[in-house]
């Protein structure tokens, strides 16, 4: 069996990392959130008051940034720690939420990202989700796929996470932020989010997390024949 790269983009909440999770622990691979890694940059430059649309800040806040994804015995996955912290919860907090999509259009903020997640697969063997993943971060990724869902029901799936932490949240709120990113993400200059042409579609509106499992299984195995 080849060991290969597997790339899962997609619109905000169309279930990218229960896949890429999944598929990771099928396939004995390593899974990386690179969504996690802009999280924990938005929450470092609200936390130390950076003014990001200064560069010479943004390169300097740059820094003191130190990223590491360490194993949750508990949970089977990896957290994402910064600088030492375990910031896994609260990097999906609405604060961050709402700023990502403006801290990762930053081309600095890119470059940092995008050098470590090219690191982490240079032994191959990781499914990795995000926005650019299949485009820039890895174009010659042996599997990319490409995830899509009605809009309603990604709303109403965030919306459902979101509540069990917070329960003063609303869909309108939900509904906005997912838009408002998904808007950011496919509209900036650098890495915009879009399709490889490469990558093959997963519409899972209707599908079950087995079945949608199933079907990226398939499509992986063939491509380690
Ligand atoms: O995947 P998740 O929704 O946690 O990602 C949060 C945000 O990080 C996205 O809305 C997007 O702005 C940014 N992101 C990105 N490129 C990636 C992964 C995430 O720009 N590869």
């Amino acid at each position: 069996m080849k060991n290969i790269i597997i790339t899962v983009d997609g619109y905000s909440s169309c279930g990218k990392s229960t896949l890429a999770r999944q598929l990771a622990k099928e396939l004995n691979y390593v899974f990386i959130d690179s969504g996690a890694m802009y999280r924990a940059i938005t929450l470092y430059f609200l936390r130390n008051h950076i003014n990001w649309t200064h560069t010479a800040s943004v390169t300097k806040a740059l820094k003191n940034i130190e990223l590491e994804f360490m194993p949750n015995q508990y949970t089977g996955v990896s957290d994402m720690f910064l600088n030492g912290e375990n910031v896994e919860a609260v990097i999906r907090d609405m604060l961050v939420s709402e700023n990502v999509s403006e801290v990762s259009s930053i081309k600095e903020v890119r470059e940092f990202a995008v050098a470590q997640q090219q690191k982490m697969g240079e032994e191959k063997r990781i499914v990795m989700d995000g926005r650019d993943i299949g485009t820039t971060v890895f174009p010659k990724a042996e599997l990319k796929i490409f995830m899509t869902a009605n809009n309603k029901v990604r709303v109403e799936r965030r919306y459902k996470e979101m509540f069990e932490k917070n329960p003063a949240i609303t869909l309108e709120e939900v509904k906005k932020n997912l838009e408002l990113r998904d808007y950011i993400d496919t509209n900036r200059e650098i890495s915009p989010l879009r399709k490889a042409d490469d990558a093959i579609v997963l519409d899972n509106t209707n599908l079950t997390q087995e079945q949608q499992l199933k079907t990226a299984l398939k499509w992986a195995k063939e491509k380690m024949k």
